[in-house]
């Protein structure tokens, strides 16, 4: 199990922890949107570079999933454009914790509405909206 789950560089918790700099980055660009009542608060996430993850059939179509508190990445050169929309789930997530992840089972996923969102995140921040 340890050869699947490759963390990120520092201490996971406690007053030394870095936040992780494509977190952070992915964090200003949601903070100009006032989607939810409250920011994305990055503090307990995680990244985490798992390629076997995505050879699984649920996710083989993936690079990245999101949970509560980690996002799953296929291999550690995605863009800044997949993080985003990772942590766009995040902050869904951190308003609709129960809620968010259960929709999928009615909506599916190509007609969820946190997919739009998320999809909407990401290429609003990017500087290629409208393009
Ligand atoms: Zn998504």
């Amino acid at each position: 199990m340890r050869a699947l789950l490759r963390f990120a560089e520092g201490p996971l918790r406690g007053p030394g922890r870095v936040p992780d700099p494509r977190l952070v980055r992915a964090k200003e660009r949601l903070d100009r949107l006032d989607w939810w009542p409250r920011p994305v608060r990055i503090g307990r996430v995680r990244i985490v570079v798992t390629p076997l993850l995505f050879r699984l059939r649920p996710w083989r179509r993936f690079d990245g999933f999101a949970t509560h508190l980690v996002i799953f990445l296929r291999h550690a050169g995605v863009g800044d454009d997949l993080i985003t929309h990772e942590l766009c789930h995040v902050w869904q997530m951190q308003h609709r914790p129960i809620t968010m992840p259960l929709s999928y089972l009615r909506t599916g996923y190509d007609r969820s509405p946190y997919e739009r969102q998320a999809r909407s995140a990401a290429r609003l921040g990017s500087g290629t909206a409208g393009a």
